[in-house]
């Protein structure tokens, strides 16, 4: 696909971008839920897509992050355990990033070929798209994704699931596993005054679309201290995922850090908060409910047999310690454990 224009923005290079139509007097991106009308020389809410000549345009390739991980990072409990992770990371404005870590930075163009030649020089067998949204850097993102399945490497979307269905349907076959990061239980009120969509109606779609697509599911929510700790809220998105879903996605309930910005002056999540949410989700019907992000480690983070409570995956600070799984069975009574090896 063709460069088509250089500008002075973080991105070097814009290229020609998909999932837009065109209106009267503009062009509309039909690529996550915010839905932008764009007219002429108009970027989008995200920044990362514009309005050029009456034809959609995005980054291309400019990558900010790269760091070789382990799927438990993203976190993914029940795929491929201890999988090696390339993961990689867009430019991405702040409403719109997932993990806040400090990474190592990269800063430059990498085509996708050059990715997939570094994972497989890496050894992975998995590449993450992850601590920016994905969807940002999305035609990319499929370039690698398609490639990386030629090599026999799978995909793993880290995401808001502000993300379209059309967006889900072009790329699903080259995705094995998603990861949806919930904010303060998706609670209406909070969604209101502090992220980019308003309910989480948009993400449950996603959600919806992506377990058509059979693509592996599990879903991140991260419990905000004073402004997004409702534990109903949390119990109500539990009950929606069972009902919508299946009782055995996995659940995991984060612990928010003082280190975004906006919230800089707000505590940890109290382990107490953390556990009446985790309580209450189990008792909703979710059989995998796990606390993670946690400064100290916590037994909440190992995965146990449903049926016969053996410990049967131990991670510590969400780093793989100990599987004593038969395939994906319990060693212990040796029924079905709804995990992907
Ligand atoms: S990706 Fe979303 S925010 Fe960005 S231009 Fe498209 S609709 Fe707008």
């Amino acid at each position: 696909m063709a460069i088509v224009k250089k500008t002075k923005t973080a991105q070097e290079t814009w290229e020609e971008a998909q999932i837009w139509h065109k209106e009267r007097n503009g062009i509309r991106c039909d690529l996550c839920a915010v839905n932008c009308f764009l007219s002429k020389d108009k970027v989008g809410v995200c920044g990362m897509r514009k309005n050029v000549g009456n034809s959609m345009v995005t980054s291309n390739g400019a990558l900010k992050a790269m760091v070789v991980d382990t799927v438990e990072k993203r976190p993914l409990f029940h795929f491929h355990p201890g999988a090696k992770s390339l993961s990689i990371s867009g430019d991405a404005p702040d409403n719109w990033r997932i993990e806040h870590d400090r990474l190592p930075k990269v800063g430059r163009s990498m085509t996708p070929e050059q990715v997939v030649k570094m994972a497989e020089k890496e050894g992975v067998e998995v590449i993450s798209y992850t601590y920016g949204e994905p969807s940002l850097f999305f035609e990319y993102m499929a370039k690698v994704a398609k490639l990386a399945h030629r090599s026999s490497i799978k995909n793993v979307l880290s995401t808001t699931g502000v993300i379209s269905e059309e967006a889900i349907k072009r790329v699903a076959k080259y995705i094995d596993a998603a990861v949806v990061n919930f904010k303060a239980s998706g609670n209406p009120e909070f969604m209101a005054s502090h992220q980019v969509i308003k309910s989480p109606e948009p993400i449950f779609d996603a959600l919806k679309q992506l377990k058509k697509q059979r693509v592996h599911l599990e879903i991140t929510n991260t419990i905000i201290p004073q402004i997004g700790d409702n534990v109903e809220s949390c119990t109500k998105l539990a009950e929606h995922i069972v009902a919508e879903l299946a009782p055995t996605v996995p659940f995991h309930l984060l612990q928010f850090h003082p280190t975004v910005e906006k919230f800089s002056d707000l505590p940890f999540t109290p382990m107490s908060t953390l556990e009446a949410c985790a309580k209450e989700a189990n008792r909703a019907g979710l059989r995998y409910v796990y606390i993670g992000n946690m400064i100290e480690p916590n037994d909440a983070e190992n995965t146990f047999c449903y049926n016969c409570r053996e410990l049967l995956i131990q991670r510590v600070s969400g780093n793989l310690k100990k599987n004593v799984m038969q395939k994906d069975r319990c060693s212990g009574c040796g029924v079905r454990i709804d995990v992907v090896i």
